[in-house]
Formats: structure tokens, C-alpha cells, sequence
């Protein structure tokens, strides 16, 4: 699979043994990480989770082209996510495989709870389409 950011290929990695060897793919050129909807879903077993809303926001600036799913062929574009929970964490998800990108050091930066609920939060919005 491809880095929707920069087409690098990417490489599976652990992403927190504590939760129960979270595993993502990651990109060696931007240090995104693209997290399949199987892996996400095993999130809420391990992460103490309660809906909280999750809002479609629009790209930063108009012209951004939006990225495209990695997985899904042919290609769906991602939208954009923020989880009330916690604003810093912007996530692009896709509505079709429902699995969420998130750019260069998001994820290993802040590695905490509430980003992995967050996380939840998003895969549940985009379960529910
Ligand atoms: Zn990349
Ligand atoms: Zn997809």
C-alpha cells in the first residue's frame, strides 16, 4: 500500500504494545500512519471509550486537493475528522473501508488515551457514514 501524502510505500509497524500490539502501516518518508478499520475496532476493546461527536471539517485551505485512500481502489477521496474530544487530532478517514490516515507524527507525538479515543470516535462516525 501507498502513502496517500507522498506515494512512499508503507511499512507495518507497533504502534503501543500496552495496546495490545496496536499495529498500523506506516510511512518512512512522512511518518503518517494509515490504521485499517480491523485494527481501530480493536481500539474500543482495549481503550475505555463513550461517544463523543465526531465533525466533518472542511481542508485547511480550499485548494488542498483531499488525499485518496490507500486502500480502496478505484480510489475514494478521505474526509476530513476531528473528534470533540480532543481538537488537536485531525484524521482523514474514509466512508468506504473506514480506515483513518493520520499525518506525520500525530500519532507517535501524542500517544495517549484520548487519541485513541478519538480515534474510536472516528471510526465509529465513519461506520455510520
Ligand atoms: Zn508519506
Ligand atoms: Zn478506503
Amino acid at each position: 500500500m501507498l502513502c496517500p501524502r507522498c506515494a512512499a510505500a508503507l511499512t507495518p509497524v507497533v504502534v503501543d504494545e500496552a495496546l495490545d500490539d496496536l499495529e498500523a502501516l506506516r510511512c518512512p518518508r512522512c511518518s503518517g500512519h494509515w490504521l485499517e478499520r480491523d485494527d481501530l475496532k480493536r481500539l474500543e476493546q482495549v481503550v475505555e471509550v463513550h461517544w463523543v461527536e465526531v465533525r466533518h471539517i472542511p481542508p485547511p485551505r480550499e485548494q488542498d486537493v483531499p488525499l485518496l485512500c490507500p486502500r480502496c481502489a478505484p480510489a475514494r477521496h478521505l474526509v476530513k475528522l476531528q473528534s470533540e474530544r480532543d481538537r488537536k487530532v485531525v484524521m482523514d478517514g474514509c466512508l468506504h473501508c473506514q480506515g483513518v490516515w493520520l499525518d506525520g507524527g500525530e500519532l507517535t507525538a501524542i500517544r495517549n488515551k484520548s487519541v485513541w479515543a478519538a480515534l474510536v470516535d472516528a471510526v465509529r462516525f465513519l461506520v455510520r457514514g
